[in-house]
């Protein structure tokens, strides 16, 4: 327990360090968090083509191993790096530094840090965003919210993803928002299909305002 505490707390220096650097280049960034699968990548993909010639993006990609994730987002255009955690079930705030290095930041105007696929201790480790967000795909189940507490109580939005799926499972929109907000009262929730497209008019909306904070913030 002693070990655990010293270990939060030297990533919370380190997440310390990588907020200022994001500030000083207003960058705003955001932490996303899901299991593996919830479709956090083909948000991701559909995320930077929608935005296009509105916010310039940058993505870290935490992996456990393989580049794949990077790969996809690097065909959209956008500026990425791939973080291969070697075992690690969530990144750190050393990783996100050391990727930091390789960005440039003066290019970017939102990061967006995609967590390794795992919805528990990725909400434990401060990275040096502003904001997490979880990713919740209708194929999990509406369930969620209240067996994952911490993690929805962390995070400031809710992505649900998959609704293309909603016909074809016992998932119950309804029940999963109001399960979200039982958990968080101040969560914003988006429901979103990386396929067809759905909910991404106000999930982009929503992150361009995001990301526009940090500028207005350096006084542009
Ligand atoms: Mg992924
Ligand atoms: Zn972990």
């Amino acid at each position: 327990m002693v070990l655990a505490q010293d270990l939060l707390r030297a990533n919370s220096h380190l997440a310390s360090g990588n907020r200022e650097i994001l500030d000083r280049h207003g960058v705003r960034a955001l932490n996303i968090i899901g299991s593996p699968g919830a479709g956090k990548t083909a948000l991701l993909e559909r995320t930077v083509e929608a935005l296009k010639g509105r916010v310039r993006l940058g993505v870290i990609e935490g992996d456990i191993s393989t580049t794949r994730d990077a790969e996809r987002i690097a065909k959209t255009g956008a500026q990425v790096v791939q973080v291969n955690t070697g075992g690690n079930c969530h990144l750190n705030a050393g990783m996100v530094g050391q990727a930091l290095e390789k960005l440039p930041l003066e290019k970017i105007d939102l990061l967006v840090i995609e967590n390794v696929g795992n919805l528990v201790c990725p909400a434990a480790f401060d990275l040096g965003e502003d904001l997490k967000a979880v990713v919740l795909s209708v194929a999990e189940g509406d369930d969620k919210p209240e067996k994952y507490p911490a993690t929805f109580l962390a995070c400031g939005a809710a992505v649900i993803t998959k609704t293309d799926l909603l016909g074809h499972t016992d998932f119950d929109l309804k029940r999963c928002v109001e399960e979200i907000r039982a958990v968080n009262g101040n969560i914003i929730i988006f429901s979103t299909s990386s396929r067809t497209g759905e909910g991404f008019d106000e999930w982009c909306a929503w992150l361009e305002d995001f990301a526009l904070k940090g500028r207005m913030g350096r006084g542009e």
